[in-house]
């Protein structure tokens, strides 16, 4: 699922009952962990590490690094949402290549001025890292209508802590936006041209997550 919107990935998810399998955080167990415990000790592994921090992506390419990692990880065993991955069309053809490839790429999209109201606006759980969203955003022009989302008792759905205070990052905001951007093209003219592209203008944030769930159906099934 490609998407500025992390929330939603995590929901969508859960409610067709699979995991989230994100790719960035399989890359960070590798480098955390490589050589130092059994599951981690096989040499693979600490070439992986040094090709992760060198950022050889040439090489993580050739050695279909991305593919071999899903394969390895238990939670990829059966149905699951990937996130944070493919992110060019070298990489959806790599993935295309593990267990006959994606049911469905899930672009979900809004507009930029939007991106960052809701950016701006969001705070973050210290104790769990869960996103809230303290105020309603709306743009009548551009019919955007966004509720906001925060627990109603102060305490975090996930974890129960009271701890929850200003989440947002605007660097690391900006930087994926720019990567998001100049990727986009190029992701969903490859998934289009396999009928794969599930396209969603998000306009009442959460609201609007039935409806993407019966287009994601629907584009499963046919
Ligand atoms: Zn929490």
């Amino acid at each position: 699922m490609y998407s500025q919107m992390n929330q939603l990935k995590g929901i969508f998810a859960v409610d067709i009952g699979v995991p989230v399998v994100d790719m960035n955080t399989i890359l960070q167990n590798v480098v955390e962990q490589a050589g130092k415990n059994e599951e981690f000790s096989h040499s693979f592994f600490l070439r992986v590490r040094d090709m992760i921090q060198a950022e050889d992506a040439d090489a993580l390419a050739k050695e279909k690094v991305y593919t071999k990692l899903l394969r390895l990880s238990a939670q990829a065993s059966h149905g699951f949402v990937l996130t944070n991955f493919p992110n060019n069309s070298g990489q959806a053809e790599e993935l295309e290549s593990f267990k006959g490839g994606l049911n469905a790429f899930v672009h979900v999209s809004l507009p930029d001025d939007i991106l960052v109201d809701i950016e701006e606006n969001k705070l973050s759980c210290k104790d769990c890292g869960r996103f809230y969203y303290p105020e309603e955003i709306i743009d009548q022009e551009q019919g955007v209508h966004i509720e906001s989302f925060i627990p109603e008792d102060g305490n975090c759905h996930d974890c129960g802590s009271s701890n929850i205070s200003e989440g947002s990052d605007p660097i690391s905001f900006e930087r994926e936006l720019n990567s998001y951007k100049s990727n986009k093209d190029e992701l969903l003219g490859f998934y289009d041209h396999y009928g794969l592209l599930v396209d969603y203008e998000l306009k009442k944030g959460f609201q609007d997550f039935d409806k993407l769930k019966k287009k994601i159906q629907y584009g499963i099934k046919h």
